[in-house]
């Protein structure tokens, strides 16, 4: 018999590889969406070419779809195969709620930023797995995962996993400018309580700088597991089963069984469930007995905070070769702050820029195009993250018809927790010639950062709506979660790659 796994996101490619490395044999279904064809032709067109022979009317259809995407939704390739729209999986509570689902080949990861950090051991001390314990999983996920990156001070706080002899992707020149004067200020900084580096990203080192991270990159070199998927494809004792939608799961003795959507089961010895924390809680809370009628889940709330660089450069941002990924990190860590790390990420120039100054601005202030112009080419915005300690909880039931009704539980330390990081990081990037534009500081909608779990917490004495080390919810043996539903809280640095590195474990372990 085999393994079963639920999802070719990341983590269930995480549990895939682990469980194949031990010799198991693995089944792994998943939603099955794809791009539509007219999305990869359209994809396949521009990678024919070198970005230097696009012409500018070409690059402008490519963005055009993602710029008219519904708010909330997020496309690539102008399509909408990777996140489901929000009455698709929700039922009620949809509104100030912005976490969506994914039924797609990868899931989320066709549409991530890539950025990629670990998490420090402080911020898991509730957890009953230690991050020594999750070390050799990240460093198991970083041999089937790019990271780019170079190795620097951020490296002391958050180890960077990086393979022998791997690169950073170029720094576009304002993210490059802005490196060198964090870093010359680094005692300084350090002392303010504020760590800062480049930042890591899960992308290929081929990446040739087209500028189209935000559009689908015509080559794929952003990760997203649907590569490491293709490898598995090709293993003797792996089974894909796409577009195999599992709408329950009961345990025998000696089995589980899955009933699909489409009416037909599916067999195996265990089942891993990575189907994305949406999902899985519909799952569990559709077929787990025991499972409490409201989970409750944990969000990692976020914020934007833009600046403005006081420097000059020779060089226009928005002219290629440039990337639109995450390009450093600062991780504050103070306790007039908080007791957990606030992680910012930031990002130089974008084409979104522009016209988000035009929209919110611009018919407010007649006549001010040209300056919003030359002021997006100075702008740069910083994403902060909070611990889930700080942020919303949502409650997810199961509504009559099969769908989740959400229930969000607002939480009142966010407000100051993230006023005391934007001023803490304002007065660190003031050193480096930024100016914080605080009125203009945007909280995000919870669930908005997709950095959300929790609902299903592993512990070490797993009481009815836990579950244990192996992410098995209490009274059941031969079910194992192992997507961000297990996490017991949710740090403010990167999520994906400890999911990864956690499922890895899972998989390792699960004997
Ligand atoms: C715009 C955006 C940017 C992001 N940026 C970052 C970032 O920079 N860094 C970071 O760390 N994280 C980021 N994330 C979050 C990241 O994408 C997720 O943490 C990650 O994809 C979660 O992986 P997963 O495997 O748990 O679930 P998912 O990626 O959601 O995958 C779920 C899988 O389960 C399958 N599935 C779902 N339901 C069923 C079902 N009923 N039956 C069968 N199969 C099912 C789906 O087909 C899919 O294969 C971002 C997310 C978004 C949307």
């Amino acid at each position: 018999m085999t393994d079963l796994i639920i999802g070719s996101g990341p983590s269930g490619i995480a549990t895939a590889t682990a469980l194949l490395a031990r010799g198991r044999s693995v089944t792994l279904l998943d939603g099955g969406k794809l791009p539509e064809p007219e999305a990869i032709a359209r994809r396949d067109a521009l990678a024919a070419r070198a970005p230097e022979d696009w012409s500018q009317p070409e690059r402008a259809a490519y963005q055009a779809p993602q710029f008219a995407a519904p708010e909330g939704q997020t496309r690539r390739y102008g399509s909408d195969f990777a996140q489901e729209a929000a009455a698709d999986t929700l039922a009620e509570g949809c509104d100030g709620f912005a976490l969506r689902a994914s039924r797609a080949v990868g899931g989320l990861s066709n549409l991530w930023g890539a950025a990629v950090l670990p998490y420090r051991q402080h911020d898991i001390a509730d957890w009953p797995v230690t991050a020594e314990e999750l070390a050799p999983h990240y460093r198991a996920v970083a041999g089937f995962m790019p990271i780019a990156g170079r190795e620097d001070a951020l490296d002391n706080l958050l180890p960077g996993y990086l393979a022998p002899g791997a690169t950073q992707i170029p720094p576009p020149p304002q993210a490059e400018a802005l490196l060198a004067r964090l870093d010359a200020k680094r005692d300084r900084l350090r002392a303010m309580g504020v760590h800062t580096g480049a930042a890591r990203q899960a992308v290929e080192a081929g990446c040739i700088r087209c500028g189209m991270c935000l559009h689908g990159c015509p080559w794929g070199h952003i990760y997203s597991a649907r590569k490491t998927l293709e490898t598995l494809k090709a293993h003797p004792r792996f089974t894909y089963r796409p577009g195999a939608l599992v709408a329950g799961f009961s345990e025998t003795e000696d089995g589980v069984t899955l009933a699909l959507a489409d009416g037909r089961t599916v067999t195996g010895t265990r089942v891993f469930i990575g189907a994305g924390v949406l999902e899985t809680a519909r799952l569990m809370l559709a077929s787990a007995p025991g499972t409490p009628r409201e989970l409750i889940l944990k969000d990692s709330q976020h914020a934007f905070l833009p600046l403005l660089h006081r420097w000059r450069t020779k060089l226009r941002p928005d002219r290629p070769p440039h990337h639109t990924l995450p390009q450093l990190f600062a991780e504050i860590e103070h306790p007039d702050v908080s007791d957990r790390l606030v992680h910012a990420q930031f990002y130089t120039w974008n084409e979104h820029y522009a016209r988000d100054l035009l929209q919110n601005y611009g018919a407010r202030l007649p006549g001010s195009a040209p300056l919003l112009m030359a002021m997006s080419r100075r702008l740069i915005v910083a994403q902060m993250f909070l611990h889930s300690d700080h942020s919303a909880r949502i409650g997810l039931r199961l509504a009559a018809d099969g769908r989740l009704n959400a229930r969000v539980e607002v939480n009142p330390d966010t407000g100051r927790v993230l006023d005391a990081a934007k001023r803490k990081l304002s007065r660190a990037m003031a050193q480096a010639g930024l100016v914080a534009l605080g009125f203009a500081a945007r909280p995000g909608a919870p669930g908005s950062s997709f950095h959300v779990g929790g609902t299903v917490p592993m512990a070490a004495t797993p009481a009815p709506g836990q579950s244990d080390r192996l992410g098995r919810p209490h009274g059941l043996r031969r079910v194992h979660i192992v997507d961000a539903s297990v996490l017991p809280s949710i740090p403010a640095t990167t999520i994906t790659f400890s999911v990864m590195a956690n499922a890895h474990r899972i998989g390792a372990e699960a004997r």
